[in-house]
């Protein structure tokens, strides 16, 4: 696995980078705009030239963007349903303007109209979206999530169900949060219960579609449903949980990225990130 954080942008996005090379990392997450907020600003030339110019000079395996919070594709109806589709074809504009692969999103809430009908209206979103960015080469990279309340994405099944469902699922693809499988109650602090959910992975959606990883600790315990990342060896899952994950042969140049509890002048990842680098074989 190659390593790296998400990058703060208040600097705006090309200070991400600079400080991603600063820190040592290898991939970059950033928010491409305010991520709580539903629209930003087009980026002007001379941040999209500068943006290039420090993503060459850091040399990153993959720079990435996360999906606003405010995006919910799995209501069916209601005032967001509209905002939530615009708001993340902007988002797919924004990216592509700075040349990145994909945007990692968690897939929605249903809010009470239940996962039938969450899952179907997602995938109807979905395809809005990319019907609406036809000529994009971003990909959307679903996330796992915890499964906190209503919303879906804690099994397996529901992102299966999407690329099942969307019409064109290579503009699809995977992130896979290590903090969400443990509180969704995927035990993949095991090698076993890692390998069972990565089999599972493949058989249902295929290991190629697996865009990136989210390794965070967990706060909250096994199969809490409860969404809190904590630094890695600093949790629940502990140390030894990630020996398997970033040894693991099939994710060799997969990007492993942070998320974890961080001060301004990011020592933290920096920590995180020799931890990492320690259980590597
Ligand atoms: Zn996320
Ligand atoms: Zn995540």
């Amino acid at each position: 696995m190659i390593f790296g954080a998400h990058m703060p942008t208040r600097g705006g996005v090309p200070s991400a980078l600079r400080e991603g090379r600063r820190i040592g990392c290898g991939v970059v997450q950033l928010f491409a705009k305010n991520n709580l907020q539903w629209t930003g600003q087009p980026y002007s030339l001379e941040v999209i030239a500068d943006f290039a110019q420090e993503s060459a000079a850091g040399a990153f395996t993959a720079v990435f963007a996360h999906a606003g919070f405010l995006i919910n594709l799995g209501a069916p109806g209601g005032p967001n349903r509209q905002k939530s589709i615009d708001s993340l074809i902007h988002e797919l504009q924004l990216a592509e303007s700075l040349s990145l692969p994909f945007i990692v999103l968690h897939p929605g809430s249903h809010l009470g109209k239940g996962e039938t009908r969450g899952l179907r209206a997602i995938a109807e979103g979905l395809d809005m979206v990319i019907a609406s960015t036809p000529d994009s080469s971003v990909r959307i990279a679903l996330e796992n999530t915890a499964g906190q309340g209503s919303s879906l994405g804690g099994q397996l099944i529901h992102l299966a169900e999407l690329f099942e469902q969307v019409k064109t699922p290579e503009r699809l693809g995977l992130c896979l949060d290590t903090a969400h499988f443990f509180e969704a109650g995927h035990p993949v602090h095991t090698p076993e219960g890692w390998n069972k959910i990565m089999d599972e992975t493949d058989r249902t959606i295929g290991l190629e579609n697996v865009l990136a990883f989210h390794l965070n600790d967990s706060k909250t315990p096994f199969g809490s449903k409860v969404d809190r990342h904590a630094g890695i060896g600093e949790g629940q899952l502990g140390l030894e949980a990630f020996r398997h994950m970033v040894n693991d042969p099939r994710f060799e140049h997969t990007p492993g990225c942070l998320e974890t509890p961080k001060s301004a002048d990011l020592h933290e990842d920096m920590e995180n990130m020799a931890r990492l680098r320690s259980l590597l074989r």
